[in-house]
């Protein structure tokens, strides 16, 4: 991929120590040709090399003490330009409800994003309705229906058989009089842009003024997503872009020439199919992660919603003196799903992310974990070295399940204290490495 890349590049250029001009142009090449397979649009390649060229054939950085890290450092800031420089957030101001309108192809991922959004204001103390303006596909209306429920927000969905903008316009009524604060519109999508689609999408956008138009588009279609981008701005004109579907294999060619392209903002990322796989769009850290330095801040950023300050120094320390023990273990293990899954997590620092199959748990395996944990008497749950097969016999008779579900418990513990270790020290270094950078 495009990050594997652009890490071997400048992997070699560090290797070199000083470095003349020829070493940069040599290493520029080999950037612009890791762009274009990526699928990032040619002339945004062009200008980003030119652009960077510009400044790293100086006198200035040549002479300096750490040329590569001063080449790299370049290429950081104008993949951030590239970007957008600041994160783009989503604009509800104005009298409630703000109406926002999710546009895009069939299948981009309209109706998750619509949930997942909803979700996330929710969770900022918004009060959402979602309202099904795709009513084509009976399937659509469900779906949105189905998703309400599991996010426990209200839905407007009055059927099938209704005008879209007929229904847009309600959801915008039903809002006020339920006192809710944004509506968030789901509306139909085609395989390919038609002038149907184009002015059914008009027709609602004249009748609820929505505050933001979102364009969700799939990041996996690469250079077609820019050009459906491209094509909806131009008709219909949107305020930001939510790029799903970035935890597929992406090859990141999307994230980096949307904006040039449009003009306009990433302001989402979709990270998988779950409600709770959004998040804002940083250009700055999505620069970091192409260029290998691993998503730290977004890592430190979502352990601390997830754990309260005092309890995270806690289990650093008792990671530090390595006391960390099974109950430890086991209030970590509920952490860890209140942050979600693990594997996404944890795949975030550099070099971990392929180690971290046997860790994943569910539900189901979580209460196993609990019960066996629970059969522990304190001192084994503190000394978990102590266990030995006839101890391995009676917790997993007192617990209920069989002695190869505590050894693969006592293993997983074994590897998520060697895991931790590893990011409390990846935590520390990472902020290192993006302070200096
Ligand atoms: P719509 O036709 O635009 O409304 O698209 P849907 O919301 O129905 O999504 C189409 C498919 O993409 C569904 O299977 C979603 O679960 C899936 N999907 C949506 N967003 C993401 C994402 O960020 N990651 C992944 N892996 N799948 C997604
Ligand atoms: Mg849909």
């Amino acid at each position: 991929g495009l990050a594997e890349k652009l890490q071997s590049v400048f992997k070699r250029l560090r290797g070199k120590g000083k470095l003349t001009e020829a070493d940069v142009e040599a290493a520029l090449r080999e950037v612009r040709l890791a762009l274009l397979e990526a699928d990032v649009h040619f002339k945004v390649v062009k200008d980003f090399i030119a652009r960077v060229r510009q400044r790293a054939v100086g006198q200035e950085v040549l002479e300096s003490l750490t040329p590569a890290q001063q080449v790299i450092k370049i290429v950081h800031d104008e993949l951030t330009q590239l970007m957008g420089g600041q994160q783009a957030r989503l604009d509800l101001g104005g009298a409630p409800p703000v109406p926002v309108m999710l546009v895009g192809l069939q299948g981009s991922g309209k109706t998750t994003t619509a949930a997942k959004l909803a979700r996330l204001l929710a969770r900022q103390g918004r009060q959402p309705l979602l309202v099904a303006a795709d009513v084509y596909r009976p399937a659509a209306v469900e779906q949105l229906v189905t998703l309400g429920q599991q996010i426990q927000l209200p839905v407007h969905a009055p059927g099938t058989d209704r005008d879209p903008v007929d229904i847009a316009r309600e959801g915008v009524a039903e809002a006020r009089r339920r006192g809710r604060d944004v509506v968030i519109i789901d509306t139909a999508g085609r395989l390919h842009i038609d002038d149907a689609l184009m002015e059914e999408l008009e027709r609602i956008r004249q009748a609820v003024a929505p505050r933001e138009i979102l364009l969700v588009v799939d990041a996996m279609t690469g250079q077609d997503a820019v050009n459906v981008a491209e094509t909806f701005h131009r008709r219909l004109g949107i305020d930001g872009v939510v790029l799903t579907k970035l935890d597929g294999d992406a090859r990141g060619g999307a994230a980096l020439s949307v904006r040039a392209v449009t003009g306009r903002p990433i302001k989402f990322v979709g990270l998988g199919e779950r409600v709770d796989q959004l998040e804002p769009f940083h250009p700055e850290r999505m620069a970091s992660r192409i260029l290998g330095m691993g998503d730290v801040l977004s890592l430190i950023e979502k352990a601390q919603a997830a754990f309260d300050a005092q309890q995270a120094q806690r289990l650093e320390r008792k990671l530090r003196e390595q006391t960390f023990d099974l109950e430890d273990f086991l209030e970590q293990l509920r952490q860890v799903r209140k942050m979600g899954p693990l594997d996404q997590l944890l795949a975030m620092i550099p070099g971990l992310g392929p180690r971290l199959k046997d860790v994943t748990v569910d539900e189901g395996e979580l209460r196993r974990i609990e019960a066996i944990i629970q059969s522990m008497t304190p001192e084994e749950r503190r000394h978990p070295e102590i266990i030995n097969a006839s101890r391995r016999r009676r917790i997993a008779r007192g617990s209920g399940t069989r002695v190869q579900d505590v050894n693969r418990l006592l293993k997983q513990f074994a590897e998520t204290q060697r895991l931790m270790k590893q990011v409390t020290g990846a935590a520390r270094r990472g902020r290192r490495g993006l302070g200096n950078l």
